[in-house]
């Protein structure tokens, strides 16, 4: 009888988990190098793609059109089978493995290309099982089966491994002492997997897309491997999922060119194939014979797995997915931490999420549910713009209704409901009567980065603003990044009150997060009439009026650090730069990644509270962008990031709102 390890998640086990990475950052090199490769050959290939945008619409419109599209389905299984493909549809993981063990019937060998759907159904480990020996075909998944490792890019799985590492892990299973050689290795893998091949009977593979017009399946590949596998004499049987539906070959051949683009930066693959019928010949007196050249038996198996729930539920967008990867290179979380974030095939942040469904709760928090910082990078680097930050919250969410949360977290909420703040302060806060603007300033500012507080204060009474402080309460950006929407709702009531009170039409904000959470979580605050700023957006209006003056100080390059909740989330990235640019003898230098694609800090979406470790990880990511430019201070408006890079940072850090005060006049 097998044993079944039952893993307890708690927060323990999870930062366990990611110390690994953390420590020993060498497994990280070969994978950054791999991300860096793809990049540069994204960019060097772009001009291949004129007409990017327009191919990413009508990808859009067609994965709308066909995920969770019933009669579409329905139409495909009818046009496989009219094609003479034995149609299954699998419910669930269980009936398909059933299904695929018994088309397997007595053979004891199979050779299979890469698919995530089948790594999903355990169907390797099933088979073992029953005593059938399994060979992966592609060469990287075939290096991940002889090792212990998990694969690191749904196209590159063993992108994380040095020549070094292939070559050990190749020497011990075969008891070989080879030379870290890639060429060599590569060689030596063909050979071996050639072998299988040859002597297989039954062929497995996935298929990118299923297309309902045609009764059609495609794979794409590079290696020729899927070739041999679909061509074994007896039987190919493909396996996929219900999310692989396309209304037909043009707009699958659209996704694919995508894909390849996205996942590898060229602009084609070198094989694509296309499955419409089984091989056969009438040629002798129009007898039928099935099995001409290629397998007898052409097997579809179109797995469900919990995501008709998903699609119902809400997550329809999720499963847009077309497994390019491209979100990993961008993902703060997957380049300190690489494939300890995510789920088998299906990696960072969207595979984490779709492994609620595909498997459920536990496996998600195991994966990581809570690593994600919900920074939104990833929505900018998807070709659907899939961005997970809405998905975690949502999932967190749930996770909270039934009460898993994590200590660290229900401990944060605890104080939200007892003291209205997330460190459980109780100190009597400043309040102040004005009526032209009301300066909410936020947790971080009130109780921990008080130097944001006092100079934003500072510069209103320099500008002879008529400014009030309210007995504010938490804003809720705390809650609902960690999953509890209803004590943010009940949050933003009493901070909206408190507002309207003091007349004031017009609300600043330290905080990226709180003005966030104003602008698009507080319900119908646009009724309010009322006005929300970051601060650094009203210090720039107060400039330019006159009212708050600027003068000249030490020279210093200085670099702005885009904080997530004001740069992807607010699109707010010129006002921050043009009171910069107002300062005389501040050269204020970029990042490489800056704007839209700035580097997340860390510390968003409750990961700096949970995971600390983790959060200076990629904190330190980003102060190594601002040393590489050659700054000397790291300017921000977000007192979280402020206080995250300042954790880790050999240059200083300051927040505007002080810069803006060392210079005024
Ligand atoms: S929101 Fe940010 S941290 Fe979360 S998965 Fe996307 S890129 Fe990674
Ligand atoms: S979420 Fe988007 S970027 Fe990430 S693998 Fe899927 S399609 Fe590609």
């Amino acid at each position: 009888m097998p044993l079944f390890l039952i893993i307890v998640v708690t927060e323990e086990y999870l930062t366990e988990k990611i110390n690994g990475p953390l420590k020993n950052k060498e497994k990280l090199i070969a994978l950054r190098k791999a991300f860096k490769t793809t990049r540069d050959r994204q960019n060097e290939n772009k001009i291949l793609f004129p007409n990017i945008e327009e191919r990413k619409e009508r990808l859009k419109k067609a994965r709308e059109f066909s995920i969770g599209n019933k009669e579409l389905l329905s139409q495909a299984i009818k046009n496989f089978e009219k094609n003479g493909f034995k149609v299954f549809y699998a419910k669930t993981k269980d009936e398909a493995v059933d299904y695929i063990l018994k088309e397997i019937g007595e053979e004891q060998l199979v050779v299979k290309s890469k698919s995530n759907v089948t790594k999903e159904i355990c169907l390797h480990e099933k088979l073992e099982e029953k005593g059938i020996e399994v060979i992966e075909t592609d060469l990287g998944d075939y290096i991940i089966q002889l090792s212990t490792e998990k694969p690191a890019h749904p196209t590159g799985p063993a992108c994380h491994l040095s020549r070094h590492d292939i070559a050990r892990i190749f020497s011990k299973a075969f008891d070989e002492n080879l030379e870290p050689d890639p060429l060599t290795l590569t060689k030596f893998g063909r050979e071996k997997i050639r072998n299988y091949i040859e002597k297989a009977k039954v062929g497995i593979t996935g298929a990118n897309a299923i297309c309902a017009e045609e009764g059609a399946a495609i794979i794409i590949n590079n290696e020729g491997n899927i070739n041999l596998v679909q061509m074994r004499e007896k039987k190919h049987i493909i396996v996929t999922s219900i999310d692989k539906l396309y209304p037909n070959i043009e707009e699958a051949i659209n996704m694919l060119k995508l894909c390849t683009y996205y996942a590898t930066g060229a602009s084609i693959t070198s094989y694509i194939e296309i499955i419409a019928g089984i091989s056969k010949t009438a040629d002798i007196e129009k007898m039928l014979f099935k099995g001409m050249q290629g397998p007898g038996e052409v097997i579809l198996v179109i797995v469900d797995n919990g995501r008709s729930d998903a699609f119902e539920k809400g997550y329809k967008n999720l499963f847009y997915c077309i497994g390019c990867g491209n979100c990993l290179l961008d993902c703060p979380v997957y380049y300190v931490v690489g494939n300890e974030y995510g789920y088998k095939g299906y990696l960072g942040g969207r595979g984490t999420s779709a492994s609620y469904f595909l498997e459920g709760q536990d496996t998600s928090l195991e994966n990581g549910l809570y690593f994600c910082t919900t920074c939104n990078t990833c929505e900018i680097s998807c070709p659907l713009d899939i961005g997970n930050s809405e998905y975690s919250e949502r999932l967190r969410e749930d996770v909270t209704s039934v009460d898993k949360n994590f200590p660290t977290h229900k401990k944060i909420l605890e104080n939200i409901k007892k003291t209205k703040n997330p460190f459980g302060e109780t100190s009597k806060k400043d309040l102040k009567k004005g009526n032209q603007v009301v300066y909410f300033r936020g947790c971080m500012a009130l109780y921990r980065e008080k130097e944001i507080n006092d100079s934003t204060i500072k510069l209103l009474e320099k500008a002879e603003i008529s400014y009030a402080l309210i007995d504010e309460v938490c804003c809720g950006s705390v809650a609902l990044r960690t999953g509890n929407k209803k004590i943010a709702r009940e949050l933003a009531k009493e901070n909206l009150d408190k507002i309207k009170e003091t007349g004031a039409n017009t609300v600043i904000f330290s905080c990226a997060g709180c003005l966030r959470t104003f602008l698009k979580d507080y319900p119908n605050f646009e009724e309010s009439e009322l006005k929300f700023l970051h601060s650094s957006q009203y210090f720039l209006e107060l400039i330019k009026e006159g009212k708050l003056k600027i003068k000249g100080g030490d020279k210093i390059k200085l670099t702005f650090h885009d904080p997530c909740h004001m740069g992807r989330h607010l699109k707010i990235y010129d006002e921050p730069r043009e009171v910069i640019n107002f300062i005389p003898n501040i050269e204020l230098v970029e990042m490489n990644r800056s704007k839209e694609d700035s580097r997340c800090c860390g510390a968003g979406g409750g990961v700096k509270s949970l995971f600390g470790e983790l959060a200076k990880a990629m904190a330190n990511e980003r102060v190594k962008d601002a040393l590489e430019v050659e700054a000397q201070t790291i300017v921000s408006t977000c007192p979280f990031c402020k206080r995250n890079l300042k954790d880790v940072s050999e240059i200083d850090v300051f927040d505007l709102s002080e810069l803006i005060l060392k210079y005024s006049g």
